[in-house]
């Protein structure tokens, strides 16, 4: 078959290129076709380069507060364009790695916008000349655009900003997560409409960088898909470092100055607020991106904005599958990857284990950090189940003392009848980084026996996870 392939992947963002390098892995012969940038959102405009960012302000801020410690630090500024520069290095670093991952694993990159014309057939049409106002060179070796045949298809093409009617970003006063990555100067003032992980980590960075940040949402709390009280933990402290929050409030209408943006904002109760501010970052969520790639004509079903599939990945369409963000919530880098190696693994013939939407864990790297996995209290409850509940602060942590990060709670849910842990929810230093252990633990089906039994090094974060654990069952030691 000339330009054939066992399977062919339309984007190469966590999802499209982990699938390929398992695809590879397995003996198929895989192609991965890409318009912009390997490695897709994640790695270029997402979640490494934010990453970069907020270390930048997490130093920055260890810096203003030396003087806790016992140290001295005079003349501390920073340089928005060297933060900005060192953010994109980390992405071009990672962009490039991924290059050369792919060429390892003899996986062809096809450069070029896709289309899926009929059961097996691609066609690519040469991508844009430039991407982000930057000429958009296809990486070395690359095939050029062309018809493509694959037994398997598999849409990975991701999701773009939400834009809310009137609201539209403009890429000058309203931002998207695009400019608010590189901005040339930083905000004095900053509205930040939405408060899930994109629109807070911004919110803490701009924040900790000197600006004054209000932020907006709809939703009664704040990180919304949060537990409720993990979700107010964090508010207090959002609010106690000076961030201004609305919540149950809506931003109804903007104006646009010459160099600012004037918010009309309905606060639920029955007033209205305005706020001025040089930027508003538009942080309403994303949608996939299901247009342009011929899946209505196929009869791929969708669902409100997202490719619908099983839990192998497959469409309602023999032969086409989708993952990661197209392929709906929730919309994080490490679901799109593990989809993509169940869906790989599925067309391979292997029988691998269909995707469990209830362990996939959720980080928020803003300051404090916000980790979790399974269900929320409110949730376990409304499921039905009778929950013991455990809880352990920071504050009795004597590695958290010793930090300077004393503010911090460690949340754990289980089900009173079998001692199975439900959920597991944190707030505080580091906790993006533990809640992997909760993962794992789910995961093995692990009761609050074989957790209470468990040895955690002395002194560490990781203590306080085991504290909830006996909180929950009325051992805790240190509180
Ligand atoms: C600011 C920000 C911060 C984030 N932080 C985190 C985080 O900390 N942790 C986390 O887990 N997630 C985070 N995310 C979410 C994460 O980036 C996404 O969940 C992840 O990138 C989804 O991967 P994907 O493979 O589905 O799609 P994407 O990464 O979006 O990749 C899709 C690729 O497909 C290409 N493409 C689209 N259409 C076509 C076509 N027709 N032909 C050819 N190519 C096409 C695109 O150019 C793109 O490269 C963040 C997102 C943002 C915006």
């Amino acid at each position: 078959m000339a330009n054939g392939y066992d399977v062919i992947i339309i984007g190469s963002g966590p999802g499209g290129y982990v699938a390929a390098i398992r695809a590879a892995q397995l003996g198929l012969k895989t192609a991965v076709v890409e318009s912009k940038h390997l490695g897709g959102i994640c790695l270029n405009w997402g979640c490494i380069p934010t990453k970069a960012l907020l270390r930048s302000a997490e130093i920055y801020h260890y810096f203003e507060h030396a003087a806790d410690y016992g140290l001295s630090a005079e003349k501390i500024g920073f340089d928005p364009a060297a933060i900005t520069k060192r953010s994109r290095g980390v992405a071009g670093q990672l962009n490039q790695g991924v290059t050369g991952l792919l060429k390892k694993n003899k996986v062809d990159v096809i450069w070029g916008i896709a289309e899926i014309t009929a059961p097996g057939k691609v066609t690519v049409k040469p991508a844009a000349a430039e991407a982000y106002g930057k000429p958009n060179t296809p990486p070395k070796g690359a095939l050029p655009a062309g018809n493509y045949e694959a037994k398997n298809i598999i849409v990975a093409t991701g999701a773009r900003p939400r834009a809310l009617p009137g609201i539209e970003p403009d890429g000058k006063l309203i931002w998207t997560y695009f400019e608010a990555m590189v901005p040339e100067t930083l905000p004095k003032k900053l509205l930040v409409m939405g408060s899930g992980a994109i629109g807070i980590e911004f919110a803490s960075f701009y924040h900790t960088m000197g600006a004054d940040v209000t932020v907006v949402e709809v939703l009664p709390q704040i990180l919304p898909v949060e537990d409720e009280e993990i979700a107010a933990h964090a508010r207090k402290r959002f609010e106690k470092q000076g961030i201004k929050i609305l919540t149950g409030a809506k931003v109804t209408k903007v104006v646009k100055g010459a160099n600012s943006v004037t918010a009309t904002i309905d606060t639920g109760d029955g007033k209205t607020q305005e706020i001025t501010a040089d930027k508003l970052i538009s942080a309403v969520g994303v949608v996939g991106n299901i247009e342009g790639l011929g899946l209505e004509k196929l009869g791929v079903k969708t669902d409100r904005g997202c490719v619908v599939i099983d839990g192998l990945g497959r469409t309602n369409v023999p032969g086409i599958f989708a993952i990661g963000d197209v392929a709906g919530p929730p919309m994080l880098a490490h679901k799109a990857e593990h989809e993509g190696v169940i869906c790989v693994e599925g067309i391979a013939g292997l029988h691998p284990h269909a995707m469990d939407k209830a362990k996939i864990p959720g980080c928020t790297y803003c300051n404090p950090q916000i980790a979790s996995v399974g269900l929320t209290e409110k949730k376990a409850r409304e499921a039905g189940y009778d929950i013991r509940v455990g809880k352990f602060p920071f504050i009795g942590n004597g590695k958290a003392i010793a930090l300077g990060e004393p503010e911090g709670l460690v949340k754990t849910i289980f089900d009173k009848k079998t001692g199975q842990l439900l959920g597991a929810h944190l707030v505080g230093a580091e906790v993006t980084e533990l809640i992997q252990g909760f993962v794992i633990a789910m995961n093995l089906e692990t009761t609050e026996e074989e957790l209470i039994h468990s040895v955690f090094p002395h002194p560490t974060l990781s203590e306080t996870m085991h504290e909830s654990v006996m909180a929950a069952y009325g051992r805790a030691i240190h509180i």
